[in-house]
This record gives structure tokens, C-alpha cells and sequence, in this order.
């Protein structure tokens, strides 16, 4: 096994674990790089996996899977944190693994993920943790109304349910199948924010400017990227938390934080994912290293530095409901018009099915300023039906 702090130069094969269109964009900055890469994925059409030089068709925790993709690979990474960690555990006794099965296996887990948070100084929201009816009956009520929360596997605003009264919070946990849970109290939120971060093996930490999301049902809808996405006071807490959370991992690799900023101007923790992030893709075309390009470089040992955005962004996410909105068969949505609009860059992730909800791609728009990306930005979002995007303003 090759000594961690040894770069692994291209030409070398960059393993990642999920094959969906994180580990997609992420094969596709490995490549352009010059490095092979491997994809471990059980669905045989994922998204990575169709674009990758190597598929390992295999269940994440299948022990010949595994072996394979630690003979292919020379360092593995992850694209989404329900990864178990025991698979990264395990690869980790052939092939160096970053993030580390530790720091992912927190970030899997609200209660020790809000535990990590308390333990750097960072405030979230105020919760409990429910694992018990003792524990549930003895919740104050001044967490209500709340949301609950699966303890692990939520995604997307899955595994979350608001509940209002101490009779919807029971009936809640019994939905929920009694499994460990927090209940967290319903902030009256300003708007949301995160912070990517990208830390080396020699815990050197680079970062983008905090970027402003907007969340429709759960799900991320906008991303704002520029000088007057946020106030500067709240973005330089944003990233100082950010770094603390990571430097206290002692993470290797691309993290994303999630920030909620309350009416007041006070700044909460979310929750953090141990990977690049859906609110970090304007990168790809606003900076001049993307996020992707930043955990080839994390997981490849060389230098990182710190990236440069150098033009103001709007992303905007491409949910399945656009390819469904006429008629009952699937249809495109209208890209030649859209891609009339200068600065506007299509990414799709070449899923064959679009289903609701489901991230089929998104639009990033550039430009020179911040009034021509959102002025573009909202004639797009028009042409595809969407929302103004600039709610998020
Ligand atoms: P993802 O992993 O896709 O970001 P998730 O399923 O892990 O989503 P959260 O990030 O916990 O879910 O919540 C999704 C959204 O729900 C948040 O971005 C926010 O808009 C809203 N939300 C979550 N918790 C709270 C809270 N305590 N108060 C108010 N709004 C909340
Ligand atoms: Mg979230």
C-alpha cells in the first residue's frame, strides 16, 4: 500500500464508491486530469458508472465487489455519505480511503453529527435525541412545533416529518419505525447557505465563498453564487465554522456545510455532507478549479490551492418534474431555447428515467454581473417553468 502523503500522479486510478452524478462529475474531473478511474455502484446504468473506465457491479458491502475495486483503484473516495462505513473501513486495509470511514460514519448520523458540531463551538438548532419512549416522552415542549428526523439515511427531506403536538411527535416516531431519531425545533429561517471546504492529508484547507440556497420542498432548487449573495459578516462566520468543523474531523477531502440563518442574522449548523455537494456544481463553470477538481486533488494527495471563482453564478437544479409536466409520456424540456441565453451551461447526469424529485441535471449561469446572471437566471427559470429563482434574493 502506497504511503498516504505520496501524490499519486495521473496515469494512477481514482476508485469512488456510488455511482451516481456526483461520482460522475468526479470521474469526469479525474479523466480530465488524466487519471483512470473505478466506480463501485449495484445499479449496471448509474450515471458514474457509464462514464467511467472501470464498473464494479456489485452491493456496496459484497466482499468480492470490494476486492476488485481495491485491486483497480489506487485511493477511494465516496460520493454519498450513506456509503456504510464498514465498506470504506474495510477498503481501507488495502488502498488509501479519504474521507476516512470515521468522519463519514459522523456525518451519516444527526446525533453524532450535532455532537460533532456542539463539540467545535458551532450552534444548531436546539434538538433531542430520541431513542427511547423514555427519551421521547421526556422531550420539552419548547422543541415543538418541530421536524423529526431519522438519526440516518434521510436524503432530500426523506425521513423528516413536522410534527406540531406532542400526539403527531408519537404518532411520528411510530412512522418512522422507532428507530433513533432527533427531534429538532422548527426555526423560523432567513434563508440557508453553505460553505465547501477542501482539506488535505497535511490538514491544509481550502474553501469557496459561502453560496445561498433556496430549498423547495426539501430539496435544493437555486443556488446563488456571488458578491451580493450574502452579507459579508455572515459569510466569514459561515466559513470560520465551516473550517472548525473540518479541522475537528481532521477531515481529507471535499466537505460541504449547511447553514440555516435565522431571521435575526444568527447563524445554525444544519448538517454537513462528507462529499462535493449539489450547491457547490456552479464551480464547475464559475471557478477555475471546481469542487469535483478539488477532491481529485484532496484524494489524490497534490497541492490544493485555494480556487478562484472569477464569475458570478445562479444554478439552478433540473428535477424530474420538467420532463413531466406535459401529457402523461416523458418530454425534453425546451434546452434549444435555453441555451439561447448566454452563460447558460447544461449538465445532465444521463438518467434514463426522470421520475419526481429525482436530480436529472442542473443549469449554471454565468456572466459578467450579478444583475445579468439573475436577469438570465429568471428567463431561463421562465422558459422551463420554474419559479423566479430570484426568491432566493
Ligand atoms: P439534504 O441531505 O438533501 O440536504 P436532508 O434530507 O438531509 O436534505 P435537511 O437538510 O435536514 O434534510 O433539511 C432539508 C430542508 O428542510 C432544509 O434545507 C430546510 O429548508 C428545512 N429544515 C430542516 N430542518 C429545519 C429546522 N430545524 N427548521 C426549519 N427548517 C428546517
Ligand atoms: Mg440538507
Amino acid at each position: 500500500m502506497k504511503p498516504a502523503h505520496q501524490p499519486l500522479l495521473p496515469g494512477a486510478t481514482l476508485g469512488v464508491m456510488g455511482g451516481g452524478q456526483l461520482g460522475r462529475m468526479f470521474v469526469h474531473a479525474a479523466q480530465q486530469a488524466g487519471y483512470f478511474t473505478a466506480v463501485l455502484d449495484p445499479d449496471a446504468d448509474s450515471p458514474a458508472g457509464r462514464v467511467s473506465h472501470h464498473h464494479v457491479h456489485s452491493d456496496y458491502l459484497d466482499g468480492d465487489g470490494l476486492a476488485r475495486l481495491s485491486r483497480l483503484a489506487d485511493a477511494i473516495t465516496t460520493e454519498f455519505e450513506n456509503v456504510p462505513s464498514r465498506a470504506l473501513a474495510s477498503l481501507a486495509g488495502d488502498v488509501p480511503v479519504s474521507p476516512s470511514a470515521d468522519a463519514v460514519a459522523i456525518a451519516q448520523d444527526r446525533i453524532r453529527e450535532k455532537a460533532h458540531f456542539v463539540k467545535c463551538g458551532v450552534a444548531c438548532a436546539p434538538y433531542a435525541v430520541i431513542e427511547t419512549a423514555d427519551h421521547l416522552a421526556a422531550v420539552a415542549d419548547d422543541l415543538l412545533p418541530g421536524i423529526l428526523k431519522t438519526a440516518t439515511l434521510g436524503y432530500d427531506g426523506k425521513g423528516q416529518q413536522r410534527v406540531a403536538t406532542r400526539g403527531e411527535l408519537g404518532a411520528g416516531w411510530v412512522d418512522a419505525g422507532q428507530v433513533p431519531c432527533v427531534l429538532e425545533k422548527r426555526l423560523a429561517l432567513g434563508y440557508e447557505c453553505s460553505v465547501i471546504v477542501a482539506r488535505g492529508h497535511d490538514g491544509q484547507a481550502v474553501n469557496y465563498g459561502p453560496q445561498r440556497n433556496l430549498h423547495r420542498d426539501g430539496i435544493l432548487a437555486v443556488t446563488e453564487a456571488h458578491g451580493e449573495a450574502l452579507p459579508p459578516e455572515i459569510a466569514r462566520r459561515a466559513v470560520d465554522a465551516a473550517l472548525a468543523i473540518a479541522h475537528g474531523l481532521n477531515y481529507v477531502g471535499v466537505l460541504c456545510v449547511e447553514f440555516f440563518v435565522l431571521a435575526g442574522g444568527e447563524l445554525v449548523v444544519n448538517e454537513m455532507a462528507p462529499r462535493p455537494h449539489n450547491s457547490g456544481h456552479y464551480t464547475i463553470d464559475a471557478c477555475d478549479l471546481s469542487q469535483f477538481d478539488l477532491q481529485v486533488r484532496t484524494l489524490a494527495g497534490l497541492p490544493l490551492v485555494a480556487p478562484r471563482q472569477h464569475s458570478p453564478a445562479i444554478m439552478l437544479n433540473l428535477l424530474g418534474e420538467l420532463w413531466l409536466a406535459k401529457g402523461s409520456k416523458p418530454s425534453d424540456p425546451p434546452w434549444a431555447q435555453v441555451l439561447a441565453l448566454p452563460g447558460a451551461q447544461l449538465h445532465l447526469y444521463g438518467k434514463l428515467e426522470p421520475r419526481p424529485g429525482r436530480k436529472m441535471g442542473h443549469l449554471n449561469i454565468t456572466g459578467a454581473s450579478v444583475a445579468e446572471v439573475r436577469a438570465t437566471a429568471a428567463r431561463a427559470a421562465a422558459l422551463l417553468g420554474l419559479p423566479s429563482p430570484l426568491a432566493a434574493a
